[in-house]
């Protein structure tokens, strides 16, 4: 099954940029994802080829058309999650992006300029979706990045080697810290444990600089996940359901 993402945007010349390189570029080759780009100004229905309006009640920048986005949004609506990038959404997260790559693919709709006519979100089943507390200029970005952690996830993309699961918020955790050759750095060595080659002691040592590194840079994670990361049995068994 190929995963199919349909993008509409305001300018589809950015498609499909970084996802064209490296491992969503290789995949986009090997037909194992396929994107098609639907640039929304072809929905206007005016000469002018008007996709945006003035804020109601007044205010700075333009408002993007319910009817022009509708339209769009009909033009490949097919039963896939459709996706509107947005600050107000959801903020995406690892387990949103693994239901995502496990289905047929997504429709993202990307904005522009003050955003989109919220009537859209009631005419449509379309579902908001923020990567993070800050705004982009556009959607685009943040459509491909989105897409791009979907991809990676497909079958085959990524190699058996790395399935994925010990990596940061698999577990409800930030992963333990990474080191290569060479063994000493500037005065710096790699942490002994990581030589030693009893894999017992380094699964402990990950975990624990897992669960160190999360609470120090990221006491909400901690906080969501609870303690099912903790060795406890409660906590273990919240691990397997997760
Ligand atoms: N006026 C809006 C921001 C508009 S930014 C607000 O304050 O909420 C223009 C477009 O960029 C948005 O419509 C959206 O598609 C995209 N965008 C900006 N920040 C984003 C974010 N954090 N996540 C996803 N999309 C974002």
């Amino acid at each position: 099954m190929t995963f199919r993402a349909s993008i509409l945007t305001l300018y589809p010349d950015m498609f499909p940029g970084p996802l064209g390189a490296s491992l969503a570029g290789r995949a986009l080759e090997d037909g194992k994802w396929s994107l098609d780009v639907t640039n929304i100004r072809d929905f206007a229905a005016d000469k002018h080829r008007t996709v945006d309006d003035t804020p109601a009640g007044g205010g700075a920048g333009m408002v993007l058309r319910c009817d022009v986005l509708a339209a769009a949004l009909d033009s490949v609506a097919d039963g896939r999650p459709m996706l509107a990038m947005s600050p107000r959404g959801k903020p995406l997260d690892q387990a949103r992006v693994r239901d995502l790559s496990a289905g047929e693919g997504a429709i993202v709709l990307c904005g522009r300029f003050e955003g989109f006519d919220e009537r859209i979100f009631e005419a449509r089943d379309v579902e908001p979706v923020s990567i993070g507390d800050y705004v982009l200029s556009g959607g685009e970005l943040g459509a491909m990045v989105l897409l791009d952690a979907c991809i990676r996830l497909l079958p085959g993309v990524m190699g058996a080697a790395s399935s994925g699961e010990e990596e940061s918020f698999e577990q409800g955790l930030l992963e333990y810290p990474h080191y290569t050759r060479p063994y000493e750095w500037e005065g710096r060595t790699i942490p002994e444990v990581l030589r030693s080659g009893d894999h017992a002691k380094i699964a402990a040592w990950r975990k624990a600089r897992a669960i160190e590194d999360t609470r120090l840079r990221r006491p909400d994670l901690m906080e969501r996940h609870g303690d099912a990361r903790d060795q406890s049995p409660s906590g273990a068994r919240r691990k397997e359901e997760s």
